[in-house]
């Protein structure tokens, strides 16, 4: 990224909503359940398949859980209904973590059972810190009465290496990503190509030990090193997918789709869009252009009117 990008990415709480809104609407399906399904309809029409993520406001109440829950179950609904292929991503968060965790824990399992009796998988999505070994231990022990359940593990927390172990030991499946959140560097990695070594060492061990991995980067460096291993271990075609955003250099998605390998997207739509927006565009190696874009775009716009 450079210095201009930094800088722009840096100031995104202060980009006004609406330019955020616009600039980020190709990382989310739309505000309603019919786009989401839209967007999942066209991927898999691309070969891809997918697993859609409600954005949920914060969860202040079990009445806020409880209608999280229902949301997803719509979603679940809708997909048989359309025959769609698709999982969820739910956040143990938007199920109540943070009010109980028996609470976050009930609500899991009636999402995970309703999903389980459709035949739909449910990725719990990792979170920041505070949540990594609850969230952990909680899909450890859904796992052993159901499995349509898995986690996540991220390369950038030092931890992970033992967590892998721990997977290991369990057997579900593991989505593995850099890591989104700013944790301090007591806990995780902050150099880039650290996390890019941790990132080639967890997924080795992980496909070593025959654990299902979705390999979800965009950084064609790593996809390379996940190429390599899965040609010298050897791994087959049902023990790993690759997992990308929507939105996100769709170029390569296509070339890991025609190369063969199964490959999910994963599908953001609801009306609470503003956070996931701005952690995406934080990433967006080109917000300086786009920003600049939609800003002179706009004021042309105006002055022709
Ligand atoms: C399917 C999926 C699920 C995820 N789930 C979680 C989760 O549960 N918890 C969690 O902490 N993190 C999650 N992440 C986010 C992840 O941790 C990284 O922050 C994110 O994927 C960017 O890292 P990268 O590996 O793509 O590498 P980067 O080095 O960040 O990106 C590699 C290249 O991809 C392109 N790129 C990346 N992001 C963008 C963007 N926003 N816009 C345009 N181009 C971009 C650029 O060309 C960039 O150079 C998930 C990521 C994916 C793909």
């Amino acid at each position: 990224m450079g210095i201009l990008d930094r800088a722009i990415a840096n100031s995104v709480p202060v980009i006004p909503r609406p330019i955020v809104k616009r600039i980020s609407s190709r990382y989310i399906a739309g505000d309603t359940l019919d786009e989401a399904l839209s967007t999942v309809r066209d991927l898999n029409e691309q070969g891809c398949v997918a697993t859609i993520d409600v954005l949920g406001e914060s969860t202040e109440s079990k009445a806020d859980a409880a209608s999280t829950l229902k949301d997803y179950e719509r979603v679940v609904d809708a997909l048989d209904e359309h025959g769609l292929k698709s999982g969820i991503s739910v956040k143990l968060t938007g199920l109540g973590l943070d009010l109980s965790e028996e609470l976050c824990r009930a609500n899991l399992e009636e999402i995970v059972e309703y999903a389980g009796e459709r035949g739909r998988f449910v990725r719990v999505d990792m979170e920041d810190s505070p949540y990594t070994e609850a969230t952990l231990n909680i899909v450890r022990d859904m796992h052993e009465r159901h499995e349509n359940i898995g986690a996540v593990l991220q390369a950038y927390m030092r931890r992970s290496i033992e967590d892998v172990q721990r997977v290991i030991e369990a057997g579900f499946s593991v989505r593995l990503c850099k890591g989104i959140y700013d944790e301090p560097r007591s806990i995780a990695y902050k150099d880039f190509d650290t996390v890019r070594q941790n990132y080639i060492f967890l997924l080795d061990e992980l496909l070593k030990g025959g654990v299902y991995v979705g390999i979800a980067t965009h950084d064609e460096f790593l996809i390379w090193h996940a190429l390599r291993l899965i040609h010298q271990l050897e791994v087959p075609e049902d023990r790993y997918e690759f997992q990308m955003l929507l939105g996100v250099d769709e170029e390569l998605r296509s070339i890991l789709v025609g190369a063969g390998h199964k490959l999910r997207v994963y599908v953001p739509f609801g009306e609470d869009w503003y956070e996931y927006s701005t952690r995406r565009l934080k990433e967006n190696p080109k917000i300086a252009g786009y920003v600049a874009r939609d800003v002179i775009g706009n004021i042309t716009g105006k002055l022709k009117r």
